[in-house]
């Protein structure tokens, strides 16, 4: 895994395929819960927070704890299947429909996170490479700034 290339853009319904071929191989049970969390992991280019991710399941399931949200996040982030973004000041959020690294836009004030469209990723991995002698397993590259909305609303 970890390859700086980034596959192109994987539509919901394929990455919810995945996952729960990831579970099911693992032996893991899909309870309703646990699918409707894979369902907004797989399809939200968002990037959800765990809180945000648990107020969407309780408006179907409305019994669903925290907790049950944190498992599956983690067991899927064991598995590959998920992204964690963390932030010191705003704690951490996920992506599932890019499970991979690559690089996002924040909004400061909004906290919007969104993935850009960027060619120039691998380009850069090389020249870290060769400028350093390190073998590159992986990368964190965060933009931050003021999105389109915010910018009107100033
Ligand atoms: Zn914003
Ligand atoms: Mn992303």
């Amino acid at each position: 895994m970890k390859s700086d290339r980034q596959p192109p853009m994987t539509d919901g319904k394929q990455r919810l395929e995945n996952m729960l071929e990831a579970l099911k191989s693992r032996g893991y049970r899909i309870t309703p819960q646990r699918l409707a969390i894979l369902k907004i992991l797989a399809q939200s280019r968002g990037h959800p927070s765990v809180e945000s991710i648990h107020k969407e399941v309780k408006a179907v399931f409305p019994t669903t704890s925290l907790a049950t949200i944190y498992k599956t996040l983690t067991l899927l982030k064991e598995l590959g299947q998920v992204l964690e973004l963390g932030f010191a000041d705003w704690g951490s959020r996920y992506d599932g429909n890019r499970p991979y690294p690559h690089p996002h836009i924040i909004c400061t004030k909004c906290g919007a996170i969104v993935d850009p469209e960027s060619e120039s990723m691998s380009v850069m991995t090389q020249e870290m490479s060769q400028a350093s002698g390190f073998r590159i397993t992986h990368h964190r590259l965060d933009f931050f700034g003021l999105c389109p909305q915010c910018q009107k609303e100033e």
